[in-house]
Formats: structure tokens, C-alpha cells, sequence
């Protein structure tokens, strides 16, 4: 789960870690209200679940609060679309007035769990900033990765080897030990798979201080922490994406053309990998589950028909706590209610198969039945094709 900068920083702050003084603002009064608060001299900044914001023009440096209240205005609504956000970007709704701050010098701080060694791993660079993707492209000897062990934790000397790698020293270079240990405590209390500063800056008058922050919660330890899904901004979330999680589904948008409906994580990689063999490209994939019912099926496959990418439908599932005849069911009731005519193949195998397929070939709609994953994809595409041509 994201959370926007400004919550980021709010949570850093509680662990010592210093951040600027800001305000948040929904209007470009608001905006113009904050910075004079500030004093004039502040740095707008468009709160969207996505980094890559300063290049893309989401961040300002402003002198006057007629300024700030401007840039305020040109970017509400505004969607700002970064290499992060994908194509069809993010709109800003929410603006970060804060105190400027003078610079001294930029460093890359992280801290991410580690899937290979499954520990959390810590990630500094003395270049960091905006340009960090190809600092770490260009010069990979400039990062400096630290594996973290779960059972010693993070020690002081190892935090300490790091802010000597990024050429800090004196009092500055013990504040980073202190900051490093205590961005891991926060890692490790608020279950973050993601904790990033950047940039994490030494000011002119010699302080470290969080400049810039993003922390990513993980969705498995959301039983925690009943706080959270509070701070989730909806309007930053793709539409289906809500409706899936309401009906406890897991909906991924992707860019292709064909939706994919499934039952397990597993099952849907190996759905979206011979989809792609076969030269169709998934529009989406929603993953009903183990034990669904026949509302759930109809819910989720009707969410797949909300996505307006959508040219044809792959329904891949195994029946094996699920009766084939209840997903069949499932799909035709809300196949019917929407009176979709898009192309359907549906792969299934399980209880009660023969029943379920019997179902759907005499339902009347467009459907194709796959008697295996490849037969599936295959005709899934040739349908396709032939709407095409036609
Ligand atoms: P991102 O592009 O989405 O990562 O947004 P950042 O919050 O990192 O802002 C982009 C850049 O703006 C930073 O790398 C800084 O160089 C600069 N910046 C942000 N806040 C301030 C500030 O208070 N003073 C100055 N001088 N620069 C700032
Ligand atoms: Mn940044």
C-alpha cells in the first residue's frame, strides 16, 4: 500500500528523523495560505502515488505566495504523468507547501526487503537526487547495499560504515548513524516494504533532513495495522482496482487487450506467461480466489468488462474447492446483465467440468470453451483476429 510524501514524512518525523515544515493544501488558496505561513520561500510539491515528480513538473521553488497560489492552480487536476505513473498518469488533488530549505549537498537513502535474501537491505548513494535511476546505471560501484540480518538487527557500526561511505564526517556523520538506525526501527515497526529518501540532504547550515520520502506498507501485515487503510487516498487508486478490493478480489491493470480472470497467484503468472507465448497481450488479470461463489465470479467478471481496454476475455481456473457449473453460472449471470458479445474462452478443469461447459456452450454467448491453458490462449487469440478482420 502508498502513501503520499507528506504522510511519509510525518511518520519519519516520529522516528527523530528530521523533515521540512509544511502544510497540506486542497486549494490553491490553501496553497497561497501555507506559504506565507512559510514566509514566502517554499517548495510546491503535487502529492501522487508516484515519484519522478521534479522532472515531470510537480515540484517548484517559489519566492511569494502569488506564486505559490498560481503553481497551485496550474496543478490541481492536473495529471502529471512521470516514468513511474505509466501512460495515463496521476492527478494531483492534494498540493505539499513547505520551507524551503538551502542544500548543501544530495545523498540516496533506502531501505526495501530483499525478496532473494529475504532480509531488509539498506541502499545509500552520496549522488542522490533526481538523477539517481542512472547513477545506479551508469556507476553501480557509487551505491552501497547493506544486507540487514534479522536476528543481530542493524548495528551501529554498519550504519556508521555507511555514512562514512557517503563522506560524511564529525557530528554530521553520527547523525546519519542515528538516522540509519532508526529508518530501520520504522521499517521494521510500521512493516514497510519500502522506506525511500530521496534526496536525503545535508542543509547549508549543516543538518541532515529528509527532503523527500516515500513508504510503501506491506498489504500483508495490513492486520497490524487498523490504521491504515484511513490514510489510502481513493483518487489515486485505479477505480476497479476499489471495487475489486471490495469484493476482496485482487485486480491488476496491465496494457494489453485481453482480461484475464483466474483463481491463484500462481495460476495467473502461468496464464499471463502463455497468453503472451501465443502473442496476446493481457489487459488485466483479476484473481477470484479459492473457495469464490457464484456472486463473486459475476462480480469479478463484470469488474473485467468495466476495464474499457478489454476486447476479449480468458477465464482460466481450476476447480478444485470451486465447482466448475458455479463459475460457469457466475460468468453467464453477469455476462448476461451487461449483455457482453465480447469473445469469451473459458478454460477450466475440476469439479464438475462437464457440467460447467455444458452450461456455457448453451448459454448463447460468445464463448469458446479451451480444453487446456495452450488451446485456450490459442483460441482466445484467433477470436481476437477474427474480430479484427471482421
Ligand atoms: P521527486 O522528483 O518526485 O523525487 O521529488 P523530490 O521531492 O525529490 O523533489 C525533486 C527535487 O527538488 C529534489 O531532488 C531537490 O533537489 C529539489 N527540492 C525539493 N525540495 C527542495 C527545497 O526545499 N529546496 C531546494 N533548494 N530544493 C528542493
Ligand atoms: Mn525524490
Amino acid at each position: 500500500m502508498n502513501i503520499h510524501e507528506y504522510q511519509a514524512k510525518d511518520i519519519l518525523n516520529g522516528y527523530f528523523i528530521p523533515v521540512p515544515r509544511g502544510r497540506v493544501a486542497l486549494t490553491a488558496d490553501q496553497v497561497e495560505r501555507a506559504a506565507k505561513e512559510m514566509g514566502g520561500h517554499c517548495v510546491i510539491k503535487a502529492q501522487i502515488y508516484a515519484g519522478g515528480r521534479g522532472k515531470a513538473g510537480g515540484v517548484k521553488l517559489v519566492q511569494h505566495p502569488e506564486q505559490a497560489q498560481e503553481f497551485g492552480k496550474e496543478l490541481f487536476g492536473k495529471k502529471l504523468i512521470t516514468p513511474q505513473t505509466g501512460p495515463e498518469g496521476l492527478r494531483v488533488r492534494r498540493i505539499l507547501i513547505e520551507e524551503a530549505v538551502e542544500i548543501a549537498r544530495e545523498f540516496y537513502l533506502s531501505i526495501t526487503l530483499d525478496r532473494e535474501s529475504s532480509r531488509f537491505c539498506l541502499i545509500a548513494s552520496a549522488e542522490g537526487g533526481i538523477d539517481i535511476e542512472e547513477v545506479a546505471r551508469n556507476s553501480p560501484d557509487k551505491i552501497h547495499l547493506l544486507n540487514i540480518d534479522p536476528f543481530t538487527g542493524l548495528q551501529p557500526f554498519q550504519a556508521r560504515k555507511i555514512a562514512i561511505a557517503l563522506g560524511l564526517t564529525g557530528t554530521v556523520c553520527e547523525d546519519c548513524v542515528e538516522l540509519i538506525q532508526n529508518l530501520y526501527r520504522c521499517a521494521l515497526e510500521k512493516d514497510c516494504l519500502l522506506i525511500e529518501i530521496n534526496p536525503l540532504v545535508e542543509t547549508k547550515a549543516g543538518w541532515l533532513m529528509a527532503m523527500d520520502a516515500k513508504i510503501n506498507f506491506d498489504d500483508n501485515a495490513m492486520f497490524r495495522h487498523r490504521e491504515y487503510p484511513d490514510m489510502l487516498d481513493y483518487s489515486q487508486l485505479d477505480p476497479l482496482e476499489i471495487s475489486a478490493g471490495k469484493y476482496d478480489l485482487s485486480y491488476i491493470k496491465l496494457t494489453g487487450n485481453v482480461g484475464c480472470m483466474v483463481n491463484g497467484a500462481g495460476l495467473a503468472m502461468a496464464t499471463l506467461d502463455v497468453l503472451k507465448e501465443f502473442g496476446a497481450e493481457p489487459a488485466n488479470f483479476l484473481d477470484v480466489g479459492g473457495g469464490s461463489t457464484r456472486e463473486k465470479v459475476a462480480e469479478a467478471f463484470k469488474i473485467i468488462l468495466q476495464d474499457c481496454d478489454v476486447r476479449g476475455v480468458f477465464v482460466n481456473i481450476f476447480g478444485g474447492i470451486m465447482r466448475c457449473d458455479v463459475i460457469a453460472q457466475g460468468i453467464i449471470e453477469a455476462a448476461s446483465e451487461v449483455q457482453c458479445r465480447l469473445p469469451i474462452v473459458v478454460r477450466m478443469d475440476g469439479s464438475t467440468v462437464e457440467e460447467g461447459k455444458k452450461l456455457l456452450l448453451e448459454s448463447g454467448l460468445n464463448v469458446q470453451i479451451g480444453e487446456n491453458l495452450g488451446d485456450g490462449a490459442s483460441k482466445i487469440v484467433a477470436m481476437l483476429l477474427k474480430k479484427t478482420v471482421a
